[in-house]
């Protein structure tokens, strides 16, 4: 396959980034999802709409989100100049409120009153709830019940907020059957209703849609790298989930050749315990959430559990874009254990005086693997997409202490 001239005007109008993507969903959704697609195309060129949205952006979420030289860090590890994009410090403690922002405008540009999304391990849905709340519609977000079990502050939160919580229990009862479960009541009230997917997949146009909200990320990173080094950067890393906080820092970037990108997958206990939530490294191709990308399968094409200390990462797919960036080798997809998470995590409160989110630290840990053996006027910029707050549960379970 010949290199594209550009890496940046997918995906084509079937919604597919060559062999992945596209929309595979029920019949009936398909007038919706071309609706969708129109009104989402109509308002990306209506300038009231994007002042709309940046207005938001700056008032509501915090934007711009500083650009941080971490000085003791780059000290540390005696290479690369290293630098954190603070998307932590946005409104509700991660980058998802970039894009609930985008489709929740959207969503009442279409007249839509109620809402529904799914959610893993809560965040999605406490970004939707916010969101929600602040335009005052109908929030119907759907969880399964072994994670309502694992995730009760985050269950608690988005019924402060005046959602209501749908417990899944078909299947494992996690994100994968909770998304079922979305699809299906969306079928059901297609009419009144839109579905605010959290990530960079689904049916085409999500996975267009929620890149070019994140994509303020990277937009933000060439400007402020401009204005501190007056150059690009050399390096550029994020970690993945189903890859919005990823995409949406490479994506402004892609067609620039002397940006090397890593995207950091969970590798969770290893990737070869087989406890792990590396989609690319050590999943195949199929078909989950309306589009074709690489995925956690069994031999008999059955969607299998993902395993990660973060929460957020624990997708068993990835966005269609991010296949297709893999199969034409413009990002370096590569992964980290928990262990090495947990050392990132700690390595960088101590020393930056920043509690990250579990998932910004496997990009942390790929950063202190590779930044050292970098020179150092290499200009490094890493994701720090959430703060870790919501995960000190988590990290003082593993390290053994109750708290
Ligand atoms: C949800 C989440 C992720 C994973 O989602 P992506 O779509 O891959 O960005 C990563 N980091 C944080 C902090 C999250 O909340």
């Amino acid at each position: 396959m010949s290199s594209p001239n550009t890496f940046r005007t997918g995906p084509n109008e079937s919604g597919h980034f060559d062999l992945f993507g596209g929309r595979f969903v029920a019949e009936t959704l398909m007038p919706l999802i071309l609706d969708l697609e129109q009104a989402w195309e109509d308002a990306k060129d209506d300038p009231g709409f994007q002042a709309e949205l940046d207005h938001f952006l700056a008032h509501y979420a915090g934007r711009p989100s500083p650009l941080y030289f971490a000085e003791r860090l780059t000290q540390e590890l005696g290479g690369a100049k290293i630098y954190f994009k603070r998307d932590e410090l946005n409104h509700t403690g991660s980058h998802k409120i970039n894009n609930c922002l985008g489709q929740i405008l959207l969503a009442r540009r279409m007249g839509k009153k109620r809402i529904i999304a799914e959610t893993g391990a809560g965040q999605h849905g406490v970004a939707v709830a916010t969101v929600c709340a602040r335009f005052d519609l109908d929030c119907t977000i759907y969880m399964g019940a072994t994670d309502i079990e694992r995730q009760q502050p985050n269950v608690f939160r988005m019924k402060m907020l005046g959602a209501e919580v749908e417990p899944v229990t078909s299947g494992s009862a996690t994100l994968k059957d909770a998304m079922n479960e979305a699809l299906r009541d969306w079928v059901a009230s297609v009419e009144t209703t839109y579905y605010l997917i959290g990530t960079a997949a689904g049916p085409h146009p999500y996975p267009a849609m929620v890149r070019d909200f994140q994509s303020v990320i990277g937009r933000e990173v060439r400007e402020q790298l401009d204005a501190a080094e007056g150059r690009l950067p050399d390096t550029l890393v994020a970690c993945i989930g189903g890859g919005s906080n990823a995409i949406g820092l490479f994506h402004p970037f892609l067609d620039d050749a002397g940006v090397e990108m890593f995207a950091v997958e969970a590798a969770g206990e290893g990737i070869d315990t087989g406890k792990h939530a590396a989609s690319i490294s050590a999943g195949k191709p199929g078909v989950l959430h309306g589009n074709r990308t690489y995925l956690l399968q069994d031999d008999d094409g059955q969607i299998t559990e993902a395993h990660s200390i973060s929460a957020g990462l624990d997708y068993p797919g990835i966005g269609p874009e991010h296949a297709w960036l893999h199969d034409q080798g413009r990002v370096n997809y590569v992964s980290a254990t928990d262990a090495e998470a947990l050392t990132a995590f700690k390595m960088c409160s101590r020393l930056e005086g920043i509690l990250p989110a579990l998932e910004p630290a496997h990009a942390l840990a790929h950063v202190i693997r590779h930044a050292p053996g970098l020179a150092r006027d290499h200009l490094l910029v890493m994701n720090m997409c959430g703060r870790g707050d919501k995960d000190v549960f988590s990290v003082a379970r593993y390290l053994g202490e109750d708290l």
